[in-house]
């Protein structure tokens, strides 16, 4: 039999549109936890469906624990904070480390290409924007560790989205805008959603890249993106590592206890909780 050319074509119902279409924003950043989404009505207009599509798109979001509605006159749709189980966690994190340096090195070409022609096509506006996503991650690794906000790991976070995707639209090609955009979407999920601090580094390289990019220094603007994206590289796989390790020797421990097996060490005196 000849092999067909052509797959069929599956038409997604619209109500799943809607739901990818959400999910992305949260991934992105663009829906944080804690937020009210606006009212339904309101909600359909912007997403351009009917108020149906949407409720049958939010039943889906709230099974898969996205999003919760809530009664009474502080009532509303809320976006909730993503936690995940530590099983599930782990295996997240396991699939990701293999995926992770192929991002990187996508991130590598396409974020330094970006880093160029935005130093030579910027404009005061798109400057502007950056600014103000740089202030919003000083200002939050700037805060002492005692009095950090719930979140604050998805608010940096959001706000590094922003200031990578504010550089990619500085350049004028929506091809490279969208391809950011991508990049952020796909790393955004896990990592956010898992890590409960920040790496002391991840805001290290911001400035240095502004000011490239302020200055009009295609070459500097490239080279500072590249050193940025390998140290954020680095700090997110120590990052993985630790925790990895960390989850080992708690299973290890469990297991140990299970079997009955525990030996004191020679002493316990090294042992310390803080
Ligand atoms: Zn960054």
């Amino acid at each position: 039999m000849k092999k067909t050319m052509v797959t069929p074509v599956r038409a997604a119902p619209a109500y799943e549109v809607v739901t990818e279409h959400l999910r992305r924003a949260l991934q992105l950043g663009r829906l944080m936890p804690g937020e009210r989404l606006p009212a339904e009505r309101q909600l359909a207009d912007q997403l351009g469906v009917s108020r149906t599509t949407l409720r049958q798109a939010i039943r889906v979001l709230e099974l898969e624990g996205i999003v919760e509605s809530r009664r009474g006159p502080a009532g509303g749709l809320f976006v909730l904070p993503q936690r995940y189980g530590e099983r599930q966690v782990k295996a997240m994190m396991a699939e990701r480390f293999a995926q992770i340096e192929e991002l990187h090195q996508f991130r590598l070409v396409i974020e330094t290409a970006t880093a160029r022609a935005a130093a030579l096509n910027r404009t005061d506006k798109d400057i502007g924007r950056m600014q103000a996503a740089l202030a919003t991650m000083s200002a939050i690794i700037a805060q002492p560790a005692a009095t950090k906000v719930p979140d604050h790991v998805a608010h940096f976070l959001a706000a590094d989205s922003d200031f990578h995707t504010s550089i990619a639209a500085a350049t004028g090609n929506s091809y490279l805008a969208h391809a950011v955009e991508e990049i952020r979407a796909t790393r955004l999920i896990p990592i956010g959603a898992v890590f409960t601090r920040l790496d002391p580094t991840t805001n290290d390289g911001h400035q240095d890249l502004l000011d490239a990019i302020v200055a009009q220094d295609a070459d500097r603007a490239a080279e500072c993106m590249a050193s940025h994206l390998t140290g954020a590289h680095e700090g997110i796989k120590r990052q993985i590592q630790s925790e990895l390790k960390a989850q080992a020797a708690a299973e290890r421990k469990v297991r140990e206890r299970k079997s009955g097996a525990v030996k004191s060490g020679p002493s316990n005196v090294s042992e310390h909780r803080d």
